[in-house]
């Protein structure tokens, strides 16, 4: 069995209030349970919660001291939790970060710089757990016990990669911060071929994307629409859809989720704490 348990589902910056109670205010941040190995795909700002989650149940201590994390790229909105991350601050845990290579930095320059003085009081290297950077190339797999993570190249500004962990015969994707296009169109239908749950940036209305609210469009902004999301489902079979990156208040993304549920009614719209077992 997978559990997914979604942590932060909000796009570009967090979003506290209430006009954001329903679905959380934090960004980007998805836990992955594969029969007890950790495995964390974005740090957005939900990766504080789920930090706290942990060492209240007992991370550091005895086995329990290995996690892994997947970045899908560097955005603020998928790397900001990191310094809050109290597993990281865990003498003697193992921590493995993996991301990609970006045209001016990577992986662990971008996390390291994000910490640096003045931006932050504590240095990356300073922090007492063993942290080892893994710079992946596009369609690396990688095995955590016995679960399996690949990667997919998606469309968005700076790069971005989508992951799917298969695990026990289940499996999940995670294709965000990417724009669908007749360019990516069969890559990612490919990837997340059959998979139990498809989590899919779901950031804009169709009316927001297209420009028919008055807003100029959104196209080239790297981002999708439920309906790109609902379509993708079709050609993959996917056996459920996560819409996520939210950029709306709740009523806005309830409104989405209802559309989204007529036409696919295995739809979910995300929300902090949301968990489902595959
Ligand atoms: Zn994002
Ligand atoms: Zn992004």
């Amino acid at each position: 069995m997978i559990k997914v348990k979604f942590w932060g589902v909000r796009g570009s910056i967090p979003v506290p209030g209430p006009e954001t109670l329903k679905f959380g205010g934090n960004t980007s941040c998805v836990e992955v349970d594969c029969g007890g190995e950790i495995i964390i795909i974005d740090g957005g700002t939900g990766l504080r919660p789920l930090g706290q989650d942990m060492m209240a149940n007992g991370f550091g201590s005895g086995k329990n001291k290995k996690l892994c994390i997947f970045f899908s790229h560097v955005h603020w909105d998928h790397i900001q939790g990191f310094p809050f991350f109290k597993p990281a601050f865990i003498a003697g845990a193992e921590v493995y970060l993996y991301g990609l290579k970006h045209s001016d930095t990577d992986i662990e320059t971008a996390l390291r710089g994000q910490m640096i003085s003045p931006h932050f009081p504590i240095r990356l290297r300073d922090m007492p757990s063993r942290i080892s950077f893994k710079e992946l190339k596009a369609d690396e797999s990688v095995r955590v016990g016995e679960a399996v993570i690949r990667n997919v190249e998606l469309n968005h500004p700076n790069r971005a990669f989508g992951y799917r962990v298969d695990f026990n015969g289940k499996s999940v994707a995670y294709i965000c911060d990417h724009e669908h296009s007749d360019e990516s169109e069969d890559r990612i239908a490919k990837f997340s071929k059959g998979v139990d749950l498809l989590i899919f940036d779901s950031q804009y209305t169709p009316e927001e994307y297209s420009g028919a609210d008055g807003g100029g469009g959104r196209k080239g902004w790297g981002h999708s629409t439920w309906e790109m999301g609902v379509e993708l489902v079709k050609e993959t079979a996917a056996k459920r859809l996560a819409l996520f990156h939210h950029g709306r208040d709740d009523v806005k993304v309830e409104e989405i989720e209802s559309n989204a549920k007529k036409r696919f009614p295995g739809t979910v719209a995300a929300y902090e704490g949301l968990e489902i077992c595959l």
